[in-house]
């Protein structure tokens, strides 16, 4: 589903990837921790070309995300295609001020799918109540909390139907009483198979929602495995520092 192989990149003389290994198949949900700086962000970028890697190559359901060979519009013409299939979610909730909350969610399968405005509606409103918000539609972002604004993105992001969902340290700018929130939103996500790549610093979130837990540090996959196995015993010694100062 979503395949990285030897994913290297640098930013000048800084190699921040060096190597990346990583497959997630269908339904899967991996979660990647690791201490600041350790390119998990550059990872997650990179999936949907945010980052232009250097070397190695990234597959969605088989096909090349990363394409060295194809310059200019045929460039955007394939990365734009490609990233209907990813959900991306960050840390700060980019939301367009100007439009709604139901805007916010319908305005890509208008624009990029040509969905109709009753169609659209009615997927928008479906998505909010997916995400707790339905009587927010009519909200602006400005109008709303942290953790509604944070929800009302990812509702954003299944609008397109997007194959994979991308989060990057979805809950770290909220206060604590909102993340729960977000949290159970994306829990819900992981019930109905949705596969994704999460970038968290919260370990308990990370141990109960994904399959598989990567730690990463200094551009390296230092250690992989079950969440039950890396949280609890994990076998590497950077693993367990940087555990001990996070669990
Ligand atoms: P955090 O937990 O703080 O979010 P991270 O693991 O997500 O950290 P990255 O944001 O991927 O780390 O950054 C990895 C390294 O790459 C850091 O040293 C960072 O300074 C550097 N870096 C990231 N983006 C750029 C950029 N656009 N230009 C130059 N250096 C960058
Ligand atoms: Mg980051």
């Amino acid at each position: 589903m979503v395949e990285l192989k030897g994913v290297k990149k640098r930013f000048g003389d800084l190699e921040v990837l060096k190597g990346i290994d990583l497959r997630v198949d269908r339904g899967r949900i991996i979660s990647i921790i690791g201490p600041s700086g350790s390119g998990k962000s550059t990872l997650l970028r990179s999936v949907n070309n945010l980052e232009v890697i250097d070397e190695g190559t990234i597959l969605l359901d088989g096909v090349q995300v990363n394409r060295p060979d194809l310059k200019g519009l045929a460039f955007e013409r394939h990365i734009n295609h490609i990233r209907q299939n990813m959900g991306m979610v960050f840390q700060h909730f980019n939301l367009f001020p100007h439009l709604s909350t139901l805007e916010n969610v319908t305005l890509a399968p208008r624009k990029l799918k040509g969905m109709n405005t009753s169609d659209a509606r009615e997927l928008g409103m479906d998505l909010l109540e997916r995400v707790g918000l339905s009587d927010k539609a009519k909200a602006y972002p400005s109008a709303l909390s942290g953790g509604q604004k944070q929800r009302v993105a990812i509702a954003r992001a299944l609008a397109m139907q997007p194959k994979v969902m991308l989060f990057d340290e979805a809950t770290s700018a909220l206060d604590p009483e909102l993340v729960e929130e977000v949290n159970q939103v994306m829990k819900g996500l992981a019930e109905e198979h949705m596969t994704m790549l999460i970038v968290t610093h919260e370990m308990t979130f990370a141990r109960d929602v994904s399959d598989w837990a990567m730690f990463m540090d200094g551009g390296v996959v230092v250690e992989e495995n079950t969440p039950e196995h890396l949280f609890s015993h994990p076998d590497q010694e950077r693993t367990q520092n940087f555990l001990r100062k996070h669990l």
